[in-house]
């Protein structure tokens, strides 16, 4: 983690509830009207043998099915992870840090579940779990996963937790036309300036015309870097684990309160149905705005300094990074587009895994939000019709 500062990640982004909790609120509902079905028709005494002992056992199941359906939406609620200097904290139930020291990088792993498969698209993908090792033997599963973009920033973040147990030794990497100090050969910190400083021998370094026009042209501010920009912060400005898990919850408890509403007065029905929907489009909309940070940070991140005071590396050629303030840095030396609010390191398996540029996976994020966006206005205008609906006097 080389000091930087500490860096949330989601660890999951509570996308996979999506199905669960339709099949925890589908089973309950079916057992509860079975269960009715078959009470009436018990006492009716229209069930023979062996139906009427059979049969009972049947809203039992959809129960039971309903109680481990509900259980996954818990497990595969949002997460997110902080790391920093000291260590790791996940950022649900205890929040507690777990320390370098305490963490056995090289015996944490992703564990892959082949009993469980899900094909999207034809593409099939088994499940994977995050599990960490701690010295003193115990086993963590830190999340548990069945989305490919899901499962490349587990790999990614088993990486940075693997590399900040073990810190490995500086290797001045970087593309042969990078500018280095001529005194070490560390990677100089590039700036608009006649010249830098080196941050390891404090050196002079000469800054030539050449690469000022690189940098001016890796830093230039034209509308399309703006738009650019605008939509990085856009999509890092994520809502967090606990609140996207707060409209979760609503939005697997609000399904049981329409029938009791109902019994209230039939007229708040149609109002108490849509505002359900509406609640279960909102947190489809947080898991959605969350689904952009795996691939940012699996993808786009800038590689993080090589040593306290080096500057930025490219994440495709690590190449040194300019300085800007900016979410978005552009490379000076192979114009990728990096992220620098999220400096993470990469394994080498998937430098080259996505050739996607920025832009158009931001794109794809923001289209993705659409349709529970177009939900959220539907939903909640009917909710509001209904209300109407049901305050008017007949
Ligand atoms: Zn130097
Ligand atoms: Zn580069």
């Amino acid at each position: 983690m080389n000091g930087a500062p500490s860096l949330r990640v989601a660890l999951q982004t509570g996308a996979s509830t999506v199905v669960y909790r339709i099949f925890a609120v589908g089973f309950a509902f079916a057992s509860v009207c079975g269960g009715a079905m078959i009470g009436l028709q018990l006492r009716a005494g229209l069930l023979g043998e062996p139906e009427g002992t059979v049969m009972p056992f049947v809203p039992v199941a959809f129960l039971g099915a309903s109680v481990f359906f509900h259980w996954l939406v818990w497990r595969d609620r949002a997460s997110d992870v902080e790391l920093s200097t000291s260590g790791l904290r996940v950022l649900r139930g205890k929040k507690e840090l777990l320390a370098w020291e305490q963490i056995d990088g090289p015996h944490s792993a992703l564990r892959e579940n082949r009993n469980v498969v899900v094909t999207v698209n034809g593409r099939a993908t088994a499940q994977q779990e995050l599990v960490l090792r701690l010295r003193n033997g115990e086993a963590r599963v830190l999340a548990v996963s069945t989305d490919p973009e899901e499962q490349r920033s587990f790999e990614v973040l088993l990486h940075n937790i693997q590399r900040a147990c073990a810190p490995s030794v500086v290797s001045d990497e970087g593309p042969p036309e990078v500018l280095r100090c001529p005194s070490c050969g560390a990677p100089a910190p590039v700036a608009l300036r006649p010249e830098v400083r080196c941050w390891r021998c404090d050196s002079v370094i000469v800054i030539h015309e050449p690469i000022q026009r690189r940098l001016a042209a890796a830093t230039r501010a034209d509308g399309e870097r703006l738009a650019l920009t605008r939509a990085l912060n856009a999509a890092l400005e994520q809502p967090e684990a606990a609140v996207a898990n707060r409209y979760l919850l609503a939005s697997v408890v609000s399904p049981y309160l329409v029938p009791v509403l109902g019994c209230a007065g039939a007229e708040l029905l149609p109002a108490g149905a849509s505002a359900t929907m509406a609640l279960i489009s909102l947190s489809n909309l947080q898991f959605r705005r969350r689904a952009a940070l795996p691939g940012l940070a699996s993808v786009f991140a800038a590689r993080p300094p090589e040593a306290p005071g080096a500057p930025l590396r490219c994440r495709s050629c690590a190449g040194p990074l300019p300085e800007t303030p900016d979410a978005l840095v552009g490379c000076p030396w192979c114009e990728a587009d990096n992220v620098r609010a999220l400096s993470l390191e990469r394994p080498a398996s998937l430098w080259a895994a996505d050739q996607e540029a920025l832009g158009s996976f931001l794109d794809r994020k923001a289209e993705a939000a659409w349709w529970p966006r177009a939900g959220v206005v539907l939903w909640g205008g009917l909710t509001l019709v209904g209300l109407v609906y049901a305050l008017l006097p007949a």
